[in-house]
């Protein structure tokens, strides 16, 4: 059992090695903790959001650390930035091609696909010659909650 165990562990580490291998990152055990919590969220989150699992799987990691580790996951490709204008640096978690409705007023952010939002998929080539790599719709509005307030 203990042997199982550790061929788990074994795995994991060797899987995060190999990936910041890939990225041009070095490995440190705060990193990959950082990155097996970021893993298991979903969504958005913010650094603040991140800092405060993490916590509690390193008691002695610091805020500022985590900001400086996320972005350099973000640099470096192994998490993708989403659109900055909502405020602070918001991760994205989901891999998929999709867009954001986002709430004027809770400043809750939901994911939503091309064709709920019935848009026509994504022409590649625009005016000027401009070569497209993907589309990024900002919907901004009232979510559902907000409107009953
Ligand atoms: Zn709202
Ligand atoms: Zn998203």
């Amino acid at each position: 059992m203990l042997i199982v165990f550790c061929g788990i562990l074994n795995f994991v580490e060797q899987t995060f090695r190999q990936l910041c291998a890939d990225h041009g990152i070095a490995m440190t055990h705060q990193r990959q903790v950082l990155y097996e919590v970021m893993q298991g969220m979903e969504g958005h989150p913010s650094p603040e959001e991140v800092y405060a699992r993490v916590k509690k799987k390193v008691p002695a990691i610091s805020l500022a650390t985590v900001y400086k580790n996320i972005h350099l996951f973000v640099e470096s490709g192994v998490f993708r930035k989403m659109s900055v204008h909502h405020g602070s640096v918001r991760v994205e978690m989901n891999s998929k091609e999709h867009h954001h409705m986002v709430c004027s007023r809770c400043k809750s952010i939901t994911d939503i696909g091309e064709k709920e939002l019935g848009l026509s998929p994504a022409r590649r080539k625009l005016a000027d010659g401009f070569l497209v790599e993907r589309y990024a719709v900002d919907v901004i509005g009232l979510c559902a909650k907000c409107q009953q307030t």
